[in-house]
């Protein structure tokens, strides 16, 4: 009789059980203390425990906590929606649960824009390899990760098409600026071969996350995406889960490069990881005409802006915006950035530090092996897992071109990580570093 039923991502794993999380750290039941140098997946971007919002979820909780959203609406959603707005610069805003269902939901009003305006043949969504935006089959659709796809061709869509903006290792074996945006300009070839009359939107993330670990795109690259998208009359999606909610040190990454999408996908540090809630943002072009159609979105869950949720998103970007976070990420990135340089310096297994803001990427050289013989896992694995054991957790990223052979994690701390704090985390990498430093070699 196996000890727990409870399915963990590797079933005959052990994970230490969790106690409590406060601010940057998190306790475990044995009482050792983790450095959540990721904010779990990229989620707790304002740390553990902070009592303001366990609080305002404890009120809502104590008024209601469910209501049908087809008999009802509520104050905190209501509310959270007008925040979002302001904020985003999108009326309209439809919540879910996950990213997954916030980039399905973006896919599907996408497709419904057309067929509100008489083009039906619209329904294709191009994507890029080298991505990821969800697990659920119409998110996996869109996502360029061959390990998430393989077991389930026969459920899922068309394979992505455009090779992403990868510069370090570059798919067209270019060098920006001479390569003249070849991976930009690749997706005009594909909508050209493809036939825009078949095409509803186009869906990538603003930097890329779990499959590339925080890649920048070069400069002019989104300006030039969305030349082509509005050329052939093909919507812009950003899917801004890992990215949006000032992550990168502004409210929307794509923000750095002043592009405005047609629809934005939002989920993890919506809520910061207090309550699950993700939020489809949807620009009035695209929704005038739903309303002057059917008006209706045909989408939505149980859950959807459910007043517990929504009442944790409210009040941790109320509180976000009160204590100007975002505001500092970029001072504070910068200080990081330079503790990472001086870890590449020190280990030569470390090959790139890249990314914005708080999401930052250490890409490893790949012909590293790891010598101990009781580890089997791709280096990757390995220093995430000898890092958890030294009480720094780091999130695991880089699925290579091939979708196989990427060598990456991202150091995503909350926003809300002191310049103490980040010479802290630096010591503790450096003593991980060395550990791992003296047990791998050279292939
Ligand atoms: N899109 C992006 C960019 C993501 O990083 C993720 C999660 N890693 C998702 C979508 C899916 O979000 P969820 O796991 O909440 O379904």
């Amino acid at each position: 009789m196996p000890h727990s039923h409870l399915i963990k991502p590797v079933l005959n794993d052990t994970y230490p059980e969790i106690d409590y999380g406060k601010g940057v750290y998190l306790y475990d039941k044995e009482g050792t203390q983790y450095f959540d140098a990721c904010s779990g997946a990229v989620t707790a971007n304002i740390g553990h425990g902070m009592e303001e919002i366990v609080q305002a979820i404890a009120t809502q909780a104590n008024r209601v906590s469910f209501v049908y959203r087809s008999q009802f609406s509520n104050e905190p959603a209501e509310e959270l929606a007008n925040h979002l707005a302001k904020e985003t610069d999108f009326p309209w805003c439809f919540f879910v649960n996950s990213g997954s269902e916030a980039v399905e939901t973006a896919i599907k009003i996408a497709i419904q824009h057309w067929q509100e305006k008489g083009y039906a043949s619209k329904t294709k969504v191009l994507s890029r390899w080298l991505s990821y935006h969800g697990i659920t089959l119409g998110a996996l659709s869109a996502s360029g990760h061959p390990a998430r796809r393989e077991r389930f061709h026969s459920m899922i869509g068309d394979w992505p098409v455009v090779e992403p903006p990868y510069c370090y290792q570059c798919p067209f074996e270019k060098e920006f600026p001479k390569c003249n945006l070849q991976c930009a300009r690749q997706l005009e070839t594909m909508i050209k071969r493809m036939g825009p009359a078949n095409i509803a939107a186009f869906i990538a993330e603003p930097i890329i996350g779990a499959a590339g670990g925080a890649i920048n795109p070069p400069e002019g690259y989104y300006q030039k995406i969305k030349e082509i998208c509005d050329k052939y009359d093909i919507l812009f999606i950003a899917d801004e889960v890992m990215t949006g909610c000032g992550r990168t040190g502004k409210f929307l990454a794509i923000d750095h490069w002043g592009v405005k999408p047609d629809i934005v996908a939002l989920g993890k540090g919506l809520s910061a990881g207090y309550s699950p809630i993700a939020a489809t943002m949807i620009s009035e072009r695209v929704m005038q005409p739903i309303i002057d159609g059917s008006n209706i979105v045909m989408g939505g869950h149980t859950y959807s802006a459910n007043p517990l949720s929504s009442s944790a998103a409210l009040s941790v970007l109320k509180l976000i915006q009160s204590e100007h976070w975002i505001e500092k990420v970029e001072e504070k990135s910068i200080y990081l950035q330079h503790y990472l340089k001086k870890l590449k310096n020190e280990f030569s297994f470390i090959d790139d530090i890249r990314g914005k803001g708080f999401l930052l990427g250490i890409e490893f050289k790949n012909n590293w092996n790891v010598l101990k013989a009781e580890v089997d896992a791709s280096f990757t694995s390995y220093v995430v897992k000898e890092a958890q054991a030294g009480g720094v957790l780091l999130y695991p990223a880089g699925a290579g071109l091939d979708g196989k052979s990427g060598s990456a994690i991202i150091i995503a701390p909350p926003i809300t990580t002191t310049k103490r704090e980040i010479e802290e985390l630096y010591r503790r990498l450096r003593s991980i570093f060395s550990i791992i430093s003296s047990k791998v070699a050279l292939q």
